[in-house]
C-alpha cells in the first residue's frame, strides 16, 4: 500500500496568506530540573498550510468545520493534472476528461511547484478555480475540490468562487502539496483539527494509490 502525504510541514516562516497571522511554533517547556517534559505551543491562522475551509468562512451564521462531513472528506477521489491552465474555467473543465461521477476531485496546478522553492513567499500569480470553473463542478456532482495553494480563487477574486462552492456543500480543501502525485484515482483521507464552529482548520491529508 503506497501512502503519500500531501500536507505541507506547519513551521515558522512558512508561507501564509497576506495579512494573516505567521506561525508560532516553540518549546514553552524543557526537560530538565524544572520540567520533566518538553512541551510547545502553537499560534496560527487557520487557513495555514493545508487546511480545510467551512462555509461560515463566506457565509455568515452556517456551519463550522466541526460540522463538515467526515463521509466526504474521506474515499475515492480523482486527481486531474491541469500543469499548463493558468486560470481553472468552464472551458478549461470541459476540455480536462474528468470521469464521470467524480465526487471528489483534486487539482494539480503548477502551483505545486511553488512548494519546493523554498522562502520565495507568498505568490500572487497563483492558479486558481473562478466563478464559471466553481458552476461546471457544482453542476457535475462535485462535493469535494482540492487544489495546491492557499485559496481555491485566484487571488483577490475569491469571493464568488468560495461562496458558491459553500453554498452548495461543496467541502474546499487548500494548500496541498501535489508535487509527487500524478494523475489518476486515489483514496483521500482528509482530516482538518475539530475546531468549534470555526471558519477553517488545519489537515492533514493522505492519498492511498488504489
Ligand atoms: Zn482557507
Amino acid at each position: 500500500m503506497q501512502i503519500y502525504d500531501i500536507s505541507l510541514t506547519i513551521e515558522p516562516g512558512m508561507t501564509v496568506w497576506p495579512g494573516d497571522a505567521e506561525v508560532i511554533l516553540e518549546q514553552v517547556a524543557t526537560i530538565g530540573e524544572y520540567s520533566q517534559s518538553n512541551n510547545s505551543k502553537l499560534c496560527m491562522s487557520v487557513h495555514t498550510g493545508t487546511h480545510v475551509d467551512a462555509p461560515v468562512h463566506f457565509i455568515p451564521k452556517t456551519t463550522g468545520v466541526d460540522q463538515l462531513s467526515l463521509k466526504i472528506l474521506t474515499g475515492r477521489v480523482y486527481v486531474l493534472e491541469m500543469l499548463k491552465t493558468t486560470l481553472i474555467t468552464a472551458d478549461e473543465l470541459k476540455k480536462a476528461e474528468i470521469p464521470p461521477r467524480t465526487r471528489r476531485l483534486i487539482i494539480k496546478t503548477r502551483n505545486s511547484q511553488l512548494w519546493s522553492s523554498k522562502n520565495k513567499g507568498f505568490q500572487e500569480e497563483f492558479v486558481g478555480i473562478d466563478a464559471s470553473g466553481a458552476q461546471y463542478l457544482i453542476d457535475h456532482g462535485v462535493k469535494l475540490i482540492g487544489l495546491d495553494y492557499l485559496s481555491i480563487a485566484p487571488y483577490k477574486e475569491g469571493k464568488a468562487t468560495h461562496e458558491l462552492f459553500l453554498k452548495s456543500g461543496v467541502v474546499i480543501v487548500e494548500g496541498l502539496n501535489l508535487s509527487k502525485i500524478s494523475q489518476g484515482r486515489y483514496s483521500l483521507f482528509c482530516l482538518p483539527l475539530k475546531l468549534l464552529n470555526s471558519d477553517g482548520a488545519p489537515a492533514r491529508a493522505i492519498l492511498i494509490g488504489v
